[in-house]
């Protein structure tokens, strides 16, 4: 912390905050980020690097990313009545969202859930109210409607599919959600690639609903790019806050031309889906743990015999990185999360498991 006097010009919700950690992988089986593990095929790669050399980086970018919304909108569905906002990365649409709310204002999400959502409300100074889920990370619905009574928030953030859990809530339940609560629902399919439900279709039903998505999970986490989709009213006075020029010149060229040669990056999230299965299998067999449906690319699992800790720990020493979630205590107690990797990375990780919980149990 700065010594007195600077210290003093930082809001003290700032100065009581920790940074974003992110552990050091190298040399590591990177399986802690949720990040796609496969390369571009070569000829792909190719004609990318065509398109990259007329791209003209003396210039500014599009502020308003036509072309690249155009490519958004066909891959993802988006009907025609729903705007479009872009942020670089889904962090950078949280932090717009939160940036024009009033001062006052309460933003509201279930836990655990994705911690971004807190922690941009706090360095805002805005009051945040996390909804425990249930037991087996299921929306608490009398609790969530309690608290919207109460708590009148002005935003809440639903993941669907959640992380960490990885679980998709009930369908209704989110519905009854979003009719119930006098603020605006965003319902965060940052793993929509994974998953079959989506709430785009539900787009236009609600005045408040509005859907954010991100080709990070899909495989382009590099690139930074989210965006938010809901209606144009919103979204204009959101776009009000975003900065001119937020998503740069290659990124809209990359994305774009990924977009419209898409059919490799759907080989792969079917090849990351399939691998999730047999993960999910494998995790199943092994004593001593609890292991979580997933829609999504990672897989939460919770040691009961030997401390999340310990396994942790243990799978580093044997070159592997996955994430503790123990540290948050709560209903994450000795829980792990696993990216679902390469199929040999995934294999290593297995083997390494079933070493790290013998070990412990001799
Ligand atoms: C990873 C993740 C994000 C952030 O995605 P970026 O677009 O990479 O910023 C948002 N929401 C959830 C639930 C996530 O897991």
């Amino acid at each position: 912390m700065p010594t007195q006097p600077l210290a003093n010009l930082f809001r003290p919700e700032v100065l009581s905050m920790s940074a974003y950690h992110v552990a050091d992988a190298s040399n590591f089986i990177k399986l802690d980020a949720m990040e796609n593990p496969y390369s571009w095929p070569e000829d792909i790669q190719d004609r990318w690097l065509e398109t990259l050399k007329t791209c003209p980086i003396n210039r500014y970018p599009d502020p308003t990313g036509r072309s690249l919304c155009a490519s958004l909108r066909r891959s993802n569905a988006i009907p025609d009545h729903a705007e479009l906002l872009l942020g670089n990365g889904s962090d950078e649409i949280i932090q717009i969202l939160l940036m024009a709310l009033a001062g006052d204002a309460t933003v509201l999400a279930p836990e655990p859930g994705f911690v971004m959502y807190k922690q941009i409300a706090r360095s805002l100074g805005l009051n945040y109210v996390g909804v425990p889920l249930t037991a087996e990370f299921e929306l608490d619905l009398p609790a969530m409607l309690q608290a919207i009574d109460q708590q009148r928030p002005s935003v809440i953030f639903i993941a669907y599919p959640n992380n960490p859990t990885g679980n998709l809530f009930n369908a209704e339940a989110v519905k009854t959600i979003i009719a119930a609560t006098p603020g605006l629902v965003i319902v965060d399919e940052a793993y929509a690639p994974f998953a079959d439900c989506s709430f785009v279709g539900e787009l236009g039903h609600y005045p408040n609903l509005l859907v954010m998505r991100t080709v990070s999970k899909l495989g382009l986490a590099g690139l930074r790019l989210g965006f938010l989709a809901g209606p144009a009213e919103l979204i204009a006075e959101l776009d009000k806050v975003r900065l001119p020029y937020n998503i740069n010149s290659l990124t809209q060229a990359t994305v774009g031309f990924a977009l419209e040669n898409g059919d490799f990056l759907a080989r792969q999230t079917q090849a990351i889906r399939e691998e999730r299965n047999v993960v999910a299998a494998a995790l199943q067999a092994l004593p001593g743990l609890t292991v979580y449906p997933s829609a999504a690319n990672f897989i939460l699992f919770r040691t009961e015999q030997v401390p999340a800790d310990q396994v942790f720990t243990n799978l580093k020493t044997q070159g592997i990185l996955i994430k503790n979630l123990s540290g948050q205590g709560g209903l994450l107690g000795d829980c792990l999360r696993v990216t679902i990797g390469k199929p040999d990375e995934n294999q290593a990780f297995l083997s390494a498991l079933t070493a790290s919980l013998k070990t412990a149990g001799d």
